[in-house]
């Protein structure tokens, strides 16, 4: 039953794992086609806000012109000076040339800076900037070209920029978006929520295996504690025998002790201070059992009002002293009502190779020793 009992449940928690998990994953495939659609539109958005920016720069110097701040030469040093230092993202950049195909700025190729740009081609024969200068004075508007990143090797990569036009000095302003950059941060943020969904996972899964644990463990405490007194059912003495058996053959020195306790004149208190009085006495005696032993030792609800403890002792000595001790804090103790009682003990040492219910029967008939002696006493083989 224990071991069905926890495999019914492992079965039914990996399945319901493996069923979170598929509905992660298809969340993230709904919401991931849904960020990578607009994610592209996004960043072409950015970059003609940059463009934007880039333009109301140069405006502004344009205007210390117009106010007399600065010669028409100044402000526009002093707006290239600014656009040449301005980077975005990782490899973004500023660039300009004018309406004539003439490049003014272009801080990641500076070595093309004046001169006549408008014959250059990229890998696929476009002439690219005679399409920004049409682009640029349509209005402003995108280019796809291919274009080697700065820094890097002279291979051309695909790029796609937003071209504006600043009227009063001729200039054409572009931004541009790599677009293998574009790839990679999307790939980042793929795998950074792919980690996430996996730690959520595990962490979920995990809590479960927790949870489903502590269940189990109360629903097996439910069928080897005995619910009244909380120590262990003679169903647990039965299936936990043999353990103390092998424990007591595999260490001489440590013998197994069988102790049967039982309440005197138990009846008597039933009957005068009712059931349930009794009830409150049992489960405090329990509470004493469970205090005098080790917790090593399994005490045990036999019957009734009857109790088995099995312990493991180096002498006959110890095990007396341990019952005695045991019977006279009972003795002293107060219960419920004012109740005083008094138990009578019964004690067997196992035998070599004696059988667990030949050594509980001698415990046992210690017990009835012991109740014939005039009770609340412990009795031993000598
Ligand atoms: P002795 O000293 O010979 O052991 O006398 P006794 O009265 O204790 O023995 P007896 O076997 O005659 O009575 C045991 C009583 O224990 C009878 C029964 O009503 C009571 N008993 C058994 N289980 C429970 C229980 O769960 N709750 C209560 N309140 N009483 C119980
Ligand atoms: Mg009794
Ligand atoms: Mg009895």
């Amino acid at each position: 039953m224990k071991v069905s009992l926890s495999s019914d449940i492992g079965r039914q928690l990996g399945l319901m794992s493996i069923i979170n998990l598929i509905s992660m994953l298809l969340l993230f495939y709904l919401f991931f086609t849904a960020f990578s659609s607009t994610f592209y539109a996004d960043k072409q958005q950015e970059s003609k806000h940059l463009s934007g920016t880039a333009h109301s720069i140069v405006e502004g110097f344009y205007n210390l012109n117009l106010t007399h701040q600065a010669t028409e030469t100044e402000a526009k040093q002093m707006a290239l000076l600014a656009l040449r230092q301005a980077r975005y993202d990782v490899d973004g950049y500023f660039w300009i040339n004018n309406i004539d195909g003439i490049m003014i700025l272009h801080p990641a190729m500076p070595h093309l800076e004046y001169s006549n740009v408008s014959q250059v081609k990229d890998g696929d024969g476009l002439l690219l900037f005679q399409e920004f200068i049409k682009q640029a004075k349509s209005g402003g508007g995108w280019v796809e070209y291919l274009w080697a990143k700065p820094n890097q090797s002279a291979l051309a990569i695909p790029k796609l920029s937003y071209v504006t036009l600043f009227e009063p000095w001729g200039w054409v302003i572009g931004t541009g978006l790599y677009l293998d950059d574009v790839e990679q941060q999307k790939n980042a943020i793929f795998i950074k929520s792919i980690g996430f969904i996996i730690s959520a996972f595990l962490l979920s899964t995990l809590l479960s295996i927790y949870i489903a644990h502590r269940s189990t463990q109360a629903i097996k405490d439910l069928a080897i504690r005995d619910p009244l007194t909380k120590l262990y059912t003679r169903r647990y003495l039965n299936e936990t025998e043999d353990s103390y058996l092998r424990e007591d053959s595999r260490d001489k020195s440590n013998r197994l002790y069988v102790l049967f306790l039982d309440i005197d004149y138990f009846k008597s208190i039933n009957d005068t201070y009712g059931h349930r009085a009794g009830d409150e006495v049992l489960k405090e005696l329990g509470k004493i059992l469970q205090q005098s032993t080790r917790p090593q030792d399994l005490c045990v609800r036999y019957g009734g009002e009857e109790f088995v403890i099995l312990t493991l002792g180096t002498s006959d000595e110890h095990i007396y002293q341990l019952a005695e001790r045991t019977r006279q804090t009972i003795k002293k103790q107060t219960f419920v009502e004012g109740i005083k009682l008094s138990i009578s003990i019964g004690i067997a040492k196992r035998g070599e190779d004696e059988d667990f219910p030949s050594a509980l029967n001698r415990a046992d008939r210690n017990l009835y020793a012991a109740k014939d002696n005039g009770r609340d006493c412990v009795v031993i083989d000598q």
